[in-house]
């Protein structure tokens, strides 16, 4: 069933961090006249923020105020350590890893992503209409899936989703289910409940492995399926450099929804990247406006179906300034069940449809966690 508005949360502070200019590593490159800006920067929010500020849709959402994550709200998922880390880092700034720096003061605009993603995890769980949820989209930055308890990595330093899923288990909620369509493996959230069977982890992303010993040791291959009583309970979708709407679509609809039936969660959380679209310089799958805008109408279908309509949808990855917005947008009205109204400006690279069949067939084949026909084999039978 269509809804007609969306609660989005936005904070101010949240594009108020800025790293210097260059590719991804700390030293520019002597060999360009011209540097690029920091891939994860705040033009490509604010860019969010205007097309849906702006949209023929614009009307459709209902703007809301973020706010900072408190110290005590952080510690419910990163360790005291780690975050006396980040606090030294604010104040002359620092290089957590190659990928990932906090400029100076960088803290404020840290703690308005993570504090916003609360923000609208608190009106998911106020009662809306008819006792249901309201679903609530937090647009903010840095990103928050690849932030494991006491480790920085991919631009991201607190994890915004996993401090959701906790908090609403702490205001009752028995059974989260996290499903990370961002291009990258959501290995900071896999990580924060690889022991647990409350938190059921999904993650869809192209097959880059893992980039680096330190920060990122997770491939996100179908291997890592969690530990002790967890174990069954993190499904890694990883798929080849370009994968599609079709392939996308495909393990949506035969993998993931039949997945969340089985586990039936009370709440649903989607890490919402942008960066598989096709012009992502820091992606290799081929999304468009129209692939994010189905899976965000199948998840939310889902959400209905399965929890009242409980969504929380957090801003992930997204990289080409321009091209994430529109993207962002889409999924906004396909969350909604609305038809999509942008024409999109630029997406022209078809996806070969047998590719996409092929690519899900063989995924569904070599995953330990499914069944001939992609079916999750729930641990609890
Ligand atoms: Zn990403």
């Amino acid at each position: 069933m269509a809804a007609d508005t969306l609660d989005v949360f936005f904070h101010p502070d949240v594009l108020s961090m800025r790293s210097p200019d260059g590719l991804f590593e700390r030293v520019p490159s002597p060999l360009l006249d011209v540097q690029i800006p920091f891939a994860e920067g705040p033009d490509r929010i604010a860019n969010v923020h205007s097309v849906m500020s702006r949209g023929p849709s614009a009307g459709r959402f209902r703007w809301h105020e973020g706010r900072h994550a408190t110290d005590a709200e952080i510690l419910t998922f990163h360790t005291e350590p780690y975050l006396e880390e980040l606090k030294a880092g604010d104040v002359e700034g620092r290089w957590f890893t190659d990928t990932t720096h906090l400029p100076a003061g960088g803290l404020k605009g840290v703690r308005a992503g993570a504090g916003t993603a609360l923000a609208a995890l608190e009106n998911v769980m106020a009662e809306g209409p008819g006792g249901k949820g309201r679903m609530s989209y937090a647009i903010v930055r840095p990103p928050s899936h690849h932030a494991a308890a006491d480790v920085a990595d991919g631009y991201c330093f607190l994890n915004g989703v996993a401090m959701a899923a906790l908090q609403a288990q702490a205001r009752g909620l028995s059974r989260v289910a996290v499903v990370d369509w961002d291009v990258h493996h959501g290995n900071g959230t896999q990580e924060g409940f690889y022991d647990r069977t409350d938190v059921l982890t999904i993650s869809m992303h192209m097959n880059h492995g893992a980039w680096s010993p330190a920060s990122h040791p997770q491939t996100g291959e179908v291997d890592e399926i969690g530990t002790g009583t967890g174990t069954g309970y993190n499904i890694n979708l990883p798929v080849p450099f370009g994968a599609g709407n079709g392939a996308y679509e495909a393990m949506m609809t035969e993998i993931v929804v039949p997945a969340l039936r089985a586990y039936g969660p009370d709440l649903i959380i989607v890490s919402n990247g942008q960066d598989a679209s096709q012009f992502d310089p820091n992606g290799r799958n081929l999304l468009n406006l129209k692939g994010f805008h189905r899976l965000a109408d199948i998840v939310a279908r889902a959400a209905e179906e399965l929890c009242d309509g409980r969504l929380l949808i957090v801003q992930e990855g997204g990289y080409n300034v321009a091209y994430t917005g529109f993207c962002a947008y889409a999924t906004a009205l396909g969350f909604l069940g609305q038809p999509l109204d942008l024409d999109d400006p630029l997406g022209f690279y078809p996806e070969d449809p047998a590719l996409a069949r092929a690519t899900v067939d063989a995924l569904i084949a070599r995953h330990p966690l499914l069944d001939a026909q992609g079916a999750w084999k729930n641990p609890a039978g």
